[in-house]
């Protein structure tokens, strides 16, 4: 597995004590080749997980394994080298890319930082590689950044996160910032990559349409926590835990059959300040019990698979609901309106 993340914690402590729970226990993983998608509303924690595996953020706990080596305790040599293969594309191209410097500027910039980059010829040619890989012509080396769509400008970051041949990509919201007619050529342009260059993603985003059709797996955040994960197929064709019934409930979805149900989800995500005790989906749940407000749902396989530590979350469906634990494993979406029943 190239990528593990088990039991990972981020709190940020707060004046007059206590902390805001970002991040509160989370464990999946991704091999090369793959992608693994993290959803769920504003507030969920997954752009803290983003910084963290970035190391732009210290966990509080639990560990980050990249190719089987504990990333938290590298030293500052180790670390570089794990910087390096582990880029990001992050959601506005227009705030990531330094407007003063050109694309020459832009893509070369990395390579120098880490002694990449070779003779001046072998620059030249590392550089005219990346804009072709994205799509652009030779003549963008000598444009800055505002001189470009926005599409464009996206492209010209996959090609400055290409340049250190990554193994891993962080893909903040890669497409939430551009045009709708925009958003499908980017999402064509990073599988191709991946299939090309057998990279592993981690994508953050709130669009499911893209998530179901770009990632193998996926995870279903709130509050801090998963909530649900496993393979796309089997999380979207079967979503198990209520709150991600209902986040895909209300999305559109390109399925013609589909009708975004309004409402579903109600009231706000709740505070990582506070966090509610037991399942912390529970006041906004239409189907908690008394035990829902008292004990936390642990995370359970779905089928018959062994889940070991972190090792198989994002392989095996999961999901962390008391009904589930009761064996009442599928809950209607129309529940949430009161008209469907438990089988
Ligand atoms: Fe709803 Fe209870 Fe399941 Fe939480 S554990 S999602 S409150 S039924």
């Amino acid at each position: 597995m190239l990528l593990e993340v088990q039991d990972l914690k981020k709190h940020f402590p707060v004046r007059g004590g206590g902390a805001v729970r970002a991040v509160d226990g989370v464990s999946f993983a991704v091999d090369a080749g793959q992608t693994f998608a993290l959803v769920g509303e504003s507030g969920c924690g997954k752009t803290t997980i983003a910084k963290l595996l970035l190391l732009l953020e210290k966990p509080t706990g639990g560990a980050i394994r990249f190719d089987g080596r504990d990333v938290l305790t590298l030293n500052r040599k180790a670390v570089q080298g794990y910087r390096r293969q582990v880029q990001a594309v992050f959601q506005d191209p227009s705030s990531s890319l330094n407007p003063r410097l050109k694309v020459r500027m832009l893509l070369a910039e990395p390579l120098l930082a880490h002694g990449l980059g070779g003779d001046r010829a072998a620059l030249q040619r590392r550089l005219l590689e990346l804009l072709e890989i994205v799509g652009l012509p030779p003549g963008a080396l000598e444009l800055y950044p505002h001189e470009f769509s926005g599409g464009q400008r996206q492209r010209i970051a996959v090609a400055r996160a290409l340049a250190l041949q990554p193994r891993l990509i962080v893909l903040d919201e890669p497409t939430s910032a551009l045009d709708v007619s925009i958003r499908a050529q980017i999402v064509n342009l990073l599988a191709d990559i991946q299939r090309s260059f057998g990279l592993a993603y981690v994508v953050i985003a709130h669009d499911l349409a893209l998530v179901e059709h770009f990632s193998s797996a996926v995870g279903v955040m709130y509050l801090g926590a998963m909530a649900e994960s496993g393979p796309s197929e089997a999380v979207f064709g079967a979503p198990r835990h209520p709150y991600t019934q209902a986040l895909l409930g209300s999305a559109p979805r390109p399925d013609p059959d589909h009708q975004p149900t309004e409402g579903l989800i109600v009231g706000e995500i709740g505070s990582a300040l506070a966090p509610p005790s037991g399942c912390r989906f529970h006041p906004r749940c239409p189907h908690a019990m008394p035990v829902c407000g008292q004990q936390a749902p642990a995370m359970r396989a779905m089928g018959t698979v062994e889940v070991v530590g972190g090792r198989d979350a994002g392989l095996a469906h999961l999901a962390a609901c008391h009904l589930l634990d009761r064996g009442r494993a599928t809950v209607s979406v129309e529940l949430v309106n009161d008209v469907a029943t438990i089988p």
